[in-house]
């Protein structure tokens, strides 16, 4: 079968043969009909920096969905047919965060001071994942979609539990004010998550380079957009809430002088929920951060109610997901779809091996 394998350490990926997988006790096989590229994905792309942990050669694709068409164990035979998405976490379901339901954080037991992707996350990095023909899967991790669902969005639905985790994270109510900071798929995801919340402000942040971004953002429901290579964002922000400031800043950017303007964007008691993950480490004004009593909170992948939750969402049809999609290829032209990924073209690109 043709699978996108990340094969060696340096630049690039590869659209090869490989073998089709062989299934393993609770395993089922899944045929792919969409798989999503990730900026997970685009960083191994360009290179494996940071990414230590991710084995090769490996399959990439954590985002993605099919139709069940075997399985091994007999216990599993009402599977097939069944139209699904993957969730890529593997959990040990013993642990402390796995019996509190943070399956994204389960380190199956070891790590857990380490703070480097859980361990419970392994399709698409630490075992094959969709950017293939086929993939095997462990039943417990294909989640039925409704046959209503476009496959495009199906193969994205991990990428959009992103943005629904940083909702559940957050205390977010309809009549408050909420600022993303950056137009980057995960940004635009939240705001078309965002768009059906009855916020009094959804207000857009980036750069004048990002002009096709944001104006995709006010499409998917933003209220204002904000450049802030133009303006001081904190300065617009003021200006936006009548001086009162956000109830809730959703940094997406990873961008170091972001995360501190985040914190001054907040109103007091206001919260600060981190997306976006930071090259470097940043001193963040603590100060203010206690005299406002500003809620700093990490929000990190994504668990089965998150994705349970994203399933329901996007069924609903109540939010533009759709509109995220800029690029549908064939499987073989997944280094395009690579490319205009790096290059920031488009916002989700999405592989079919059927197609
Ligand atoms: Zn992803
Ligand atoms: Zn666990």
């Amino acid at each position: 079968m043709k699978a996108v394998v990340k094969t060696t350490r340096g630049h690039g990926v590869e659209v090869i043969e490989v073998e089709a997988p062989k299934l393993k006790d609770d395993e089922v096989l899944v045929q792919v009909e969409a798989a999503s590229i990730c900026g997970s994905d685009l960083h191994m792309y360009e290179g494996m920096h940071a990414y230590e942990w991710v084995a090769t050669p490996v399959i990439l694709g954590h985002e993605f969905a099919g139709k069940v068409v075997k399985v091994n164990n007999p216990a599993h035979a009402h599977l097939i047919n069944s139209r699904v998405m993957i969730n890529p976490y593997v959990p040990c379901g013993e642990c402390k965060n796995c019996q509190r339901g943070r399956t994204n954080l389960c380190d199956h037991g070891q790590g857990a001071m380490d703070k480097v992707p859980a361990k419970s996350l392994q399709y698409g990095f630490r075992q094959n994942g969709g950017m293939a023909e086929y993939a095997a899967i462990h039943y417990q991790n294909v989640l039925p979609i409704p046959d209503s669902m476009p496959i495009e969005v199906a193969g994205m639905l991990e990428a959009l539990g992103i943005g629904v985790r940083a909702l559940e994270r957050s205390e977010i109510q309809p009549g408050d004010t909420a600022v993303v900071i950056g137009p980057g798929p995960i940004g635009l995801s939240l705001i078309a998550s965002l768009s059906n919340y009855r916020l009094k402000k959804l207000i857009v942040t980036g750069l004048s380079a990002d002009e096709e971004r944001l104006q995709l953002a006010k499409e998917l429901g933003a209220t204002d957009i904000v450049y802030a290579d133009q303006i001081p964002d904190v300065e617009a922000v003021s200006k936006l809430t009548n001086g009162e400031g956000a109830d809730h800043v959703f940094e997406t950017s990873g961008f170091h002088q972001s995360l501190v303007s985040g914190v001054r964007m907040c109103t007091k008691g206001g919260e600060l929920l981190l997306v976006g993950i930071s090259a470097k480490e940043t001193v963040l004004p603590s100060h203010e951060i206690v005299r406002g009593e500003i809620t700093v909170k990490g929000v990190y992948g994504v668990t089965e109610q998150t994705l349970r939750q994203t399933i329901s969402m996007a069924a609903s049809g109540k939010f533009p997901y759709q509109k995220l999609i800029s690029h549908v290829l064939p499987l073989e032209k997944a280094v395009e779809g690579f490319e205009a990924g790096v290059q920031k073209q488009g916002v989700k690109v999405i592989l079919k091996p059927l197609c």
